[in-house]
């Protein structure tokens, strides 16, 4: 089966072709710039080169026109014609309520979808344009929502009601959603393969440390607690994210710099985290450079992001009563070992044990970097949401 995997973003649109019984990537790639001047559409073929075509892109239409061209071509295309698809897996962010797994799309989930723009105004239009782009493209071939918040619809209520007046939660559905759940998911369920247990015995903490960062508590299989919240703003410290602050910082501020909504905003998403405490980089790696030469900073910045991480990560420990095993993924969780050994530093009263020599170099690998004596397995896992993505899919098609 071949299930071509879609990630709409406003100017952009990402995409893979992939086999997911075998788990095998075909190409992949990424249109750029759509609607603005200088469209690009990178596209790497396994085991090709890979191209880069610069042609006009008005839109997602144009640009998804391009994608099935590069797809279909002679030279570096992976298949013969567009039948080869089997169907095609959408990446939507928020489906609020809705939805508490993936589910094939018909107009009621596309009015879902529709009713969350609110909650996810930049990410879910986005995504939209990228299934009705597919739709006209493709017509009748099965197509499959795959949503960033439904892993966490199982969240119980004390977890996800924040303490605001309960009518906004009426009003206007304020309450925390999560974020990365196609990512938690996929580690969590590779976490209970790795260890060779059924996931419905193990409380994990899984640790999605990237650009952005959340942690996800899962208790037998299923998520019962997760740091990100209304948006993906709050949990620790991120990139460029502020993480969890003191809410009436906001107020304070938007009156002493003369800010307003979305001037707060900016500075929340765009100017903090570790760029905004460094005044260095986002980049982990920029960081751990600029530390060992002496940038207080920068160290700062690093120190910040694993305390907070850690705190979160001990909070969900006592929310299960325990844990079984830390799966560490995404781009700082798979290939930074001093923040990964950082975070499990001084727990090893409590079973969390970590091996440094095991973890000392490691990227991009499962890996078990817990010492033989630690109570709590420590996993690299390597995340891959389109995999899970096309997966979704292919059981809804399956099943047709
Ligand atoms: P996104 O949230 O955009 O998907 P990723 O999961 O790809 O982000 O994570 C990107 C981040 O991972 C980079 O900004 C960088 O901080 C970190 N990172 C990637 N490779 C390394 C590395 N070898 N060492 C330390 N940090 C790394």
């Amino acid at each position: 089966m071949k299930i071509l995997v879609i990630n709409a973003g406003s100017s952009s649109l990402k995409y893979q072709l992939l086999d997911p019984e075998k788990g095998t990537l075909l190409a992949k790639g990424l249109c750029e710039r759509i609607g603005l001047d200088g469209p690009v559409l990178k596209h790497s073929p396994a085991g090709k080169d890979k191209v880069v075509i610069e042609k006009e892109m008005k839109d997602h239409q144009q640009a998804i026109a391009l994608v099935l061209e590069a797809l279909t071509d002679k030279e570096h295309g992976v298949i013969a014609s567009m039948d080869e698809i089997d169907a095609v897996g959408h990446r939507v962010v928020n489906c609020g309520s809705f939805y508490a797994e993936s589910v094939l799309i018909d107009e009621k989930v596309k009015k879902a979808i529709r009713d969350c723009y609110p909650l996810s105004p930049l990410h879910n239009p986005a995504n939209m344009t990228g299934i009705e782009a597919c739709e006209k493209a493709m017509p009748g071939k099965p197509m499959v929502a795959v949503f960033d918040t439904a892993f966490h619809q199982t969240m119980p209520e004390k977890a996800y009601i924040y303490g605001l007046p309960y009518k906004y939660y009426e009003k206007y559905q304020v309450r925390r959603y999560g974020a990365h759940g196609t990512s938690h998911r996929f580690v969590s369920q590779k976490a209970a393969d790795f260890l060779g247990k059924d996931p419905k015995d193990l409380r994990l903490v899984t640790l999605h440390l990237g650009n952005g960062s959340s942690l996800a508590a899962v208790r037998g299989g299923v998520c019962v607690d997760t740091s990100m919240g209304f948006t993906p703003l709050s949990g620790p410290l991120m990139g460029t994210r502020c993480g969890d602050i003191d809410p009436a910082i906001v107020p304070f501020l938007m009156s002493q710099e003369g800010l307003d909504a979305k001037g707060i905003d900016r500075v929340m998403n765009k100017e903090s985290g570790v760029f905004g405490v460094s005044g260095v980089s986002s980049d982990f790696r920029d960081l751990a450079e600029a530390a060992s030469q002496g940038n207080h900073r920068a160290q700062l910045a690093l120190d910040l992001f694993a305390y907070q991480v850690k705190k979160i990560m001990g909070s969900y420990i006592f929310a299960m009563g325990g844990c079984d095993a830390i799966i560490f993924t995404a781009g700082i969780g798979e290939n930074d070992d001093l923040t990964r050994a950082a975070i499990c530093e001084g727990l090893e009263d409590l079973g969390i044990k970590m091996d440094l020599g095991k973890n000392k170099g490691l990227r991009g690998q499962d890996a078990d970097v817990s010492a033989p004596d630690s109570k709590v397995r420590i996993l690299i896992l390597p995340t891959n949401e389109e995999l899970m993505i096309a997966r979704d899919t292919m059981a809804i098609v399956n099943k047709l």
